[in-house]
């Protein structure tokens, strides 16, 4: 599904450059369930934007969905987001003035379905995480559990076949924590791949595959439990 080969970037303000990432390496098959953690400052969200089509990487290669996506322009990249992944943040990022339906509604103006194909897919994706009776609603009047619920509707309204997150329980309660971590693993079993980034060892831990990014370069993390497992 994705294949990273060789990932830098650097970022340069004024005279400074940081190094986000060095030579990075991963390859993420499709149906995969993968938790990058590692230290604040690694380059977690840096490998997640570029991941995600939002940022572009200054070397490297990286290839998505067979696609080769490493040195697009804007508005070719912008298509492939729009149709491959779905993106959830840390802050939810829902529209305020806007009720969760049109919320959700707003990725999908840019795809041009017909108006009728749009309400079935907005009234559904809001039952699947279990907002039905709160399209109505302005997100400042849901729990922060319900608001990123909503903002993963919205990410899955366009049926992505990758659904990237970045530190979407890092707002939340443990028990709201705990209920967006259950929907993200349905998603999954449904069939997307999905790659969260936590600083959070306990949701990292509810997941089959993690990686580990320390300085910009990623390693496969063996969990001592996975270790000791009989082969
Ligand atoms: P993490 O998400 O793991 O905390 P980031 O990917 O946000 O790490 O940042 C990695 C490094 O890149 C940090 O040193 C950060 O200051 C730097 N960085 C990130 N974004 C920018 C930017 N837009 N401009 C300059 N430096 C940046
Ligand atoms: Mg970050």
């Amino acid at each position: 599904m994705l294949n990273m080969q060789g990932l830098s970037k650097v970022f340069q303000v004024e005279h400074v450059q940081t190094h986000a990432l060095r030579r990075l390496d991963l390859h993420v098959r499709e149906g995969e369930f993968v938790a990058v953690t590692g230290p604040s400052g690694s380059g977690k969200s840096t490998f997640l934007n570029i991941a995600g089509l939002l940022e572009d990487s200054t070397s490297g290669s990286y290839v998505l969905d067979g696609q080769d996506v490493s040195r697009l322009g804007d508005r070719e990249r912008s298509r492939i987001r729009n149709e491959k992944i779905g993106f959830i943040f840390q802050g939810f990022n829902l529209i305020p003035d806007l009720t969760l339906y049109d919320n959700v509604d707003v990725p999908l103006r840019y795809r041009g379905l017909s108006p009728r194909d749009r309400k079935e897919r907005i009234s559904g994706v809001l039952e699947r995480v279990g907002l039905g009776s709160r399209a109505h609603h302005y997100p400042g009047a849901l729990s922060g559990g319900q608001q990123q619920r909503a903002a993963i509707a919205r990410a899955l309204a366009g049926t992505p076949r990758l659904l990237l997150a970045d530190e979407p329980t890092g707002n939340l309660d443990t028990e709201m924590a705990h209920g967006v971590m259950e929907l993200l693993q349905e998603i999954n079993t449904a069939g997307a791949t999905i790659i969260i980034v936590t600083h959070d060892e306990e949701i990292a831990g509810r997941v089959a595959r993690n990686v580990h990014i320390v300085d910009g370069h990623l390693s496969d993390l063996v969990r001592p439990v996975d270790a000791l497992a009989p082969a």
